[in-house]
């Protein structure tokens, strides 16, 4: 079985003037000067360069929070995958549970993404997570084989499927302080890779992550389950301090 580094995310969403994300960086990288996991750092897109910048010759890449699927074109507000290159940009989250809730982001448009992004060489990092009512009514399974399903649709599996970070984030669970459980987490997670695995060899490559609510001091018993192999961290990733106690939680 492939052995998958730790991937630590901090999504700051629509957090942090660049003067912020500056004093970020400058404030985390000595404290993670030693891990040996990818550190990944989410800013707004006016943000991006300025991480890019500080953080050259760290463990620190860069993915943003969003992107248009079209090369270019009247799509006025959005940001394409040239620009986020240009930007010597990494990575781009895709279909986080807030664009989804407030944006309109559709599986359809997933579905266009993801394969946009990585014909452009940008890592996925794609979130996917079930409701509380669906979670009551035990629809998780449904939810997550749907989503997934949908939003890979356009991926060559055999070629593409590792190239891809999943991360499970629970609407329940995001920003409200309430946690899965470590148990819940890692089966929700091991069922995903079992869905994977129907979907292509790669499937044992691919990290996936779990994210709400995750805080220094739930961090480790978090990311000692077998199948979570990081975290996409909201609140707890807007202070460097938290932060880099999370990226060491992951060892
Ligand atoms: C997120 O926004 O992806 C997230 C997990 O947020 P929080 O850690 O604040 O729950």
């Amino acid at each position: 079985m492939p052995s998958r580094t730790p991937y630590l995310a901090a999504n700051w969403k629509m957090n942090k003037t660049v003067a912020e994300a500056s004093d970020f960086v400058d404030t985390l990288l000595p404290r993670i000067a030693a891990t040996q996991s990818d550190v990944v750092i989410c800013p707004p897109f006016l943000a991006l360069s300025e991480v890019v910048e500080r953080s050259r010759g760290s463990a620190v890449t860069v993915a943003a929070q969003n992107m248009h699927e079209a090369g270019s074109g009247a799509y006025t507000g959005e940001i394409s995958a040239a620009m986020l290159l240009e930007a010597d940009v990494d990575a781009v989250i895709l279909g986080h549970s807030e664009r989804r809730q407030f944006f309109g982001e559709t599986d359809e448009a997933l579905s266009r993404k993801v394969p946009a992004a990585l014909a452009a060489g940008l890592e996925p990092i794609l979130c996917v997570g079930e409701t509380e009512e669906a979670r009551d009514a035990d629809q998780t399974a449904a939810v997550l084989t749907g989503q997934i399903g949908a939003d890979l649709a356009g991926v060559d599996h055999a070629a593409d499927l590792e190239r891809i970070v999943i991360a499970y984030e629970p609407i329940w669970a995001i920003g409200t302080g309430r946690t899965a459980t470590p148990e819940q987490a890692q089966e929700t997670i091991a069922f995903i890779r079992d869905l994977l695995r129907t979907l292509g060899a790669g499937a044992d490559a691919v990290r996936i992550l779990y994210g709400g609510s995750v805080k220094p001091g739930n961090a480790a018993e978090l990311l000692s389950q077998p199948d979570i192999d990081g975290a996409l961290v909201g609140g707890a990733a807007l202070d460097p301090e938290d932060f880099a106690a999370i990226v060491e939680a992951a060892g």
